[in-house]
């Protein structure tokens, strides 16, 4: 058994979605399970349209449903040949959309739009779009079955990354989703969305039908996880930024979540997590390119030939720093910084801090700075009245870069090289941090030299 999970760009466009009907009906020995997103700019399309409906801009929120109406109509009437199917799935994606837009009209009147209420929004894109690729494999005589995920995984209610409930939903997935796959029928789940034990939509996170995939691939006992994507599999850096990344054919579960959390769009961090706990391989493969191979993630490092595998950066940060003498061999500093941006549900991407105690600084995301900046103002009011914290400062506009690989471990001088490089493209560091699991490294520099400072690294490394 394969679960495959197809992203926007695979559903994207006319062509793809013939390529994925293909590539499904080709695996149906294998009892494929299938898990898609919505179609590449939809779930986007549909948060920004929330916005323009809490501004009351219905102009911009009627156009918008203008295009994903037309974006999915131009589908079902260009692809499904049988005219039965054809009635059906229009009916149900005009409803949807006429559904849709009455939560846009809800959020205009009320002025309101929090967190559930954009998690429910987003939810309309994978459901229309699961909904025309069942309806599609139908045509290519697949025995598909579409299957709305939200009535099989659970979690909490943290709207707009919600955690998983594992016990309830493992046992969803082998109840009502296993007999399905032992019958011989292929489901179609969307990916993203699930629900909380009141039956309220939440969705993972963005990017959060990787970590569907392999959520329903963990709980099935899959063989194999496929993530299915728009390049030939994770690379040794972004190549829409690096000139001469080329594709890692294996790498480890640790590696691949690192990458991830370090930025490399091609898998959701949470993704190896379900599979690690079962030891099922995952395997990144392009939906242009199907037969070559891709990239195994597993428990195996594999061998690349070099011991740096791939380096990455997050734009859009911002490194907050706290200085002060009075911060000197007093315990508690970093618990009580911490602790403030925990309350305000701040995440601290890097940490850095010398061994003078004399500064901390961190970095968040650029977004939530003002809200860190001003729950520690609070927190160290006192302290900064008695100068025993001279300032908490920030700088806007900056970028981690991660360097990631395993054999990193115990070789000497990659920092040195690194750090050799980076200077050499003239590009200043702004901060420093090594784990102690020596799987990476990570700094931060000025957002506008981050590009530089990526491609000097990738070539010393001769990553290319
Ligand atoms: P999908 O729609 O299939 O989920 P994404 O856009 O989320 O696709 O992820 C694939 C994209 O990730 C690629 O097109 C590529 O530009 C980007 N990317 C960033 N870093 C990497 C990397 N290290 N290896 C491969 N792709 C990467
Ligand atoms: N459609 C969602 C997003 O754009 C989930 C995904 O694509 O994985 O974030
Ligand atoms: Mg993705």
């Amino acid at each position: 058994m394969i679960t495959m999970k197809f992203g926007g760009t695979s559903v994207g466009d006319l062509q793809r979605l013939q390529d994925v009907a293909s590539i499904v009906q080709s695996y149906v020995p294998e009892r494929p399970v299938v898990v898609a997103s919505a179609m590449s700019g939809v779930t986007n399309l549909l948060l920004e349209t929330a916005t323009h409906a809490l501004h009351r801009d219905a102009e911009a929120v009627k156009k918008n449903i203008e295009s994903l109406k037309e974006k999915h109509l131009n589908v079902a009437n260009t692809l499904l040949k049988d005219a039965a199917r054809h009635r059906e799935l229009i009916n149900n994606q005009t409803t949807l959309i006429e559904e849709l837009a009455n939560l846009y009209r809800g959020v205009s009147l009320l002025k309101e739009l929090s967190s559930r209420s954009l998690d429910a929004i987003a939810s309309y894109g994978e459901i229309l779009s699961c909904l025309q690729l069942a309806a599609l494999l139908k045509d290519y005589n697949v025995p598909v079955e579409f299957v709305d995920a939200r009535t099989l995984i659970r979690t909490d209610h943290h709207f707009g990354e919600a955690s998983v409930d594992f016990d309830v939903t493992n046992r969803n997935i082998q109840t009502l989703l296993l007999p399905k796959v032992e019958q011989g029928i292929v489901p179609v789940i969307t990916g993203f969305i699930a629900t909380t034990d009141d039956c309220i939509t939440t969705t993972l996170g963005r990017s959060g039908s990787d970590y569907t995939g392999s959520i329903v691939g963990a709980a099935l006992d899959a063989d194999e996880i496929w993530i299915w994507t728009d390049v030939d599999g994770v690379m040794t850096a972004d190549p829409r930024y690096v000139n001469g990344a080329k594709v890692l054919p294996e790498i480890s579960y640790r590696e691949a979540a690192e990458m991830s959390y370090f930025g490399a769009k091609v898998i959701h961090p949470k993704t190896m997590m379900p599979a690690i706990e079962k030891n099922i391989p995952i395997r990144i493969k392009n939906t242009f390119n199907p037969s070559y191979a891709g990239t195994l993630i597993s428990k195996k490092s594999g061998s690349s030939g070099s011991v740096v595998k791939n380096i990455t950066s997050i734009d859009h940060l911002s490194i907050v720093s706290i200085e002060g003498n009075g911060m000197m061999g007093v315990p508690g500093v970093s618990a009580r910084i911490f602790s403030s941006l925990a309350r305000v549900g701040v995440n601290v991407m890097m940490i850095s801090q010398a061994s003078s105690e004399h500064n901390v600084c961190f970095v968040v995301p650029q977004k939530d700075c003002e809200r860190a900046l001003a729950e520690l103002r609070k927190e160290f009011d006192i302290d900064l009245a008695r100068k025993m914290i001279d300032d908490i400062t920030v700088e806007d506009q900056v970028s981690i870069v991660a360097i990631v690989g395993e054999g990193m471990k115990g070789t000497r001088g990659i920092a040195g090289k690194t750090f050799t490089a980076v200077a050499n493209a003239d590009v200043n560091l702004v901060a420093i941090a090594q784990g102690s699991s020596e799987l990476n490294i990570s700094f931060v520099v000025k957002q506008a030299e981050v590009r530089k400072a990526v491609q000097a690294i990738h070539d010393v490394f001769h990553l290319n």
